[in-house]
């Protein structure tokens, strides 16, 4: 009894908390969560590898989460981000399949406005995606890189479907928990 009530104090607070932020403005950047300093970094062709693999892990998650929302199987507290995103006017699931990425290995990505970012939805061309391997592997430590780039590009996809970076960024958070799970 006990513990039910529990999970669902825990899932209307973050309820409010994420409807008083949805459909705001974004700046369609995005930033890895709270990296470890790398003791010992990774070159850039291997974060762009780990890139590359995380974008094809990620439309199979995102894809297994719609099923699992659909089907009512999310546990409560993802049933409510899932729920968010899922009921975005852009189905995000076709957007992470349709997407390019265009991995930057010199410098940042940079957002609208103008700053550096470690990922940004508005590359040179519009059906891309910039993600930097170059500020990511500066910043995420070797066991950390599949996990951040994973829910890194899912704040990406999740602003090309209509969240704002608040959204995004809780989604990310959210995400990157589960992928360290994995
Ligand atoms: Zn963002």
């Amino acid at each position: 009894m006990f513990h039910s009530r529990t999970v669902l104090l825990t899932a209307s607070a973050i309820l409010v908390g994420f409807s008083a932020h949805a459909g705001g403005v974004s700046g369609g950047g995005g930033n890895v969560l709270f990296p470890v300093d790398p003791q010992q970094p990774a070159s850039r062709l291997e974060v762009r590898q780990v890139i590359v693999s995380a974008h094809r892990d990620v439309v199979q998650y995102l894809q297994e989460k719609q099923e699992q929302f659909r089907a009512g199987n999310l546990d409560p507290a993802q049933r409510v981000q899932f729920s968010q995103l899922f009921e975005q006017p852009l189905n995000v699931v076709e957007i992470s399949r349709n997407k390019v990425l265009e991995i930057e290995s010199e410098r940042p990505c940079i957002d609208a406005n103008g700053m550096p970012v470690d990922a940004d939805i508005h590359a040179d061309d519009q059906e891309k995606v910039c993600v930097s391997s170059f500020s990511i592997s500066k910043k995420v430590e070797k066991g950390e890189l599949s996990a951040q780039s994973a829910a890194l590009l899912i704040h990406e996809f999740s602003e090309l479907a209509g969240f704002d970076e608040d959204g995004a960024v809780q989604l990310q958070s959210m995400v990157l928990a589960d992928f360290r799970r994995r």
